[in-house]
């Protein structure tokens, strides 16, 4: 018997999973993988373009290359989900399976900081990236904000390493002597649960007169004065400023009874919902984990394990622990790991860190290349 599968978004949790199914269970599953673009792009990918290490071509990896005979790709986007059904429609169609699981992701939501789309520019998106790697080389004075606008976000060291690459752009630029370096996040700490993660980047920080503004969120940019207003009321002017939108769970989710509190609760071991035979992986979910795609592609893998166990008759699998290891820039081809752990220490996160070095740089590429090839059957 074929047990037929539908995963909404062809991210990292999506493209896990369907890869791991398609691979451990051959034609006893039929995958059907719907997602609105046409190609893939990895988070970290972003800031190689913003600071035109990549081009975007060089960077996207597109869906016709996923070539596995179980999982159908379907270029759609998906209008309604019924999960008491678990039906599905699209802009093309309307799909149901034995299982349904939502890897839909967090959209971004620019008006929700007034004054952000007039002037400002965010860079969560390959276009917003595009965008920001074209003015950065005319930025020759004046104050850059990297600001976080709302929480949770992706990718919680991303500002620090924006902040940290921009450093060096401005410096090969030769320009970092008339710029300022202001990063204003809502943490205490650059990534509260690694202190030693936290200690080497404030001292990255100093080194490089990058200013920490900590525990403040950017409500609203002012177009008239050019300055950022922060959560507590405070003004910082700026010349630059480079935005991380408020995050949400698509419209979508938010509109199919899923979501509470703006996004999926999960049961934290299985990633089941409160539906029978629907689960939500990655980013749409409040599992507890950060939003980042290491983590989204262990729950994924989660999903993946009890399915197959199910299929073959075999014990359950172990569930999702709230690990996952993120890779953070430090600029001058220096990368940093950071292993975390959400769910041992329930309510205390704990981290511990890699400090950065050629060898943790060359190991990222290698996780890009793992991925790639097991994905899209690409080399290199
Ligand atoms: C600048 C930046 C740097 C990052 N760096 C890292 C890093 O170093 N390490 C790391 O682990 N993570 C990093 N991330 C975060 C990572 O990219 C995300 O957390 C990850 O992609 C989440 O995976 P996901 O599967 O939950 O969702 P996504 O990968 O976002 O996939 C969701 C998919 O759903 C599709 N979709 C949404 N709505 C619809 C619809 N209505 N119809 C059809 N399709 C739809 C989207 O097109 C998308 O392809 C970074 C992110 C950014 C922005």
């Amino acid at each position: 018997m074929t047990t037929t599968v539908l995963v909404l978004g062809a991210g990292f949790g999506g493209l896990e999973l369907s890869s791991r199914l398609a691979q451990e269970l051959g034609d006893q599953v039929e995958i059907t993988l719907i997602d609105r673009a046409d190609a893939f792009v990895f988070g970290f990918s972003k800031l190689d373009v913003m600071f035109g290490k990549r081009t975007p071509a060089a960077v996207r990896l597109p869906y016709r290359e996923i070539t596995t005979p179980q999982v159908r790709f379907l270029r759609e986007t998906i209008t309604t989900i019924d999960p008491g059904a678990r039906r599905v429609t699209t802009d093309r169609g309307t799909y149901e399976a034995d299982v349904l699981v939502v890897a839909l992701g967090a959209d971004y939501d620019i008006a929700a900081t007034p004054g952000l789309a007039e002037a400002g520019h965010e860079f969560y998106s390959l276009a917003g990236a595009e965008a920001v790697r074209d003015l950065l080389p005319t930025f020759r004075s004046g104050t850059v904000i990297v600001g976080v606008c709302g929480a949770p976000f992706k990718c919680p060291p991303a500002p620090s390493e924006t902040a940290l690459l921009l450093d060096e752009l401005l410096r090969a630029n030769g320009v970092r002597d008339h710029t300022r370096i202001q990063l204003v996040i809502p943490f205490g700490t650059p990534v509260p649960p690694s202190p030693a993660t936290s200690e080497a980047i404030l001292a990255a920080f100093a080194d490089r007169d990058i200013e920490f503004v900590r525990d403040r969120k950017v409500a609203a940019l002012d177009p008239a004065t050019r300055e950022a207003i922060l959560d507590d009321g405070a003004r910082l002017p700026f010349a630059l400023f480079l935005g991380i939108p408020v995050h949400r769970a698509p419209a979508v989710v938010a509109a199919s009874g899923l979501a509470e509190g703006g996004w999926i609760p999960v049961d934290k071991h299985t990633l089941a919902t409160r539906f029978p035979g629907v689960y939500a992986v990655g980013d749409v979910t409040s599992v507890g984990t950060p939003k980042a795609g290491v983590f989204a592609e262990g729950a994924a893998r989660v999903v993946a394990d009890q399915l197959i166990a199910r299929i073959r008759g075999e014990n359950e699998p172990p569930g999702y622990d709230g690990t996952g290891a993120c890779w953070m820039e430090f600029g001058d081809q220096q990368v940093a790991r950071i292993d975390v752990d959400f769910f041992s220490t329930p309510g205390h996160p704990t981290g511990t860190f890699t400090p950065p070095s050629a060898l943790t740089a060359a190991e990222k590429v290698e996780f890009g290349a793992s991925r790639r090839a097991r994905w899209f059957g690409l080399d290199g």
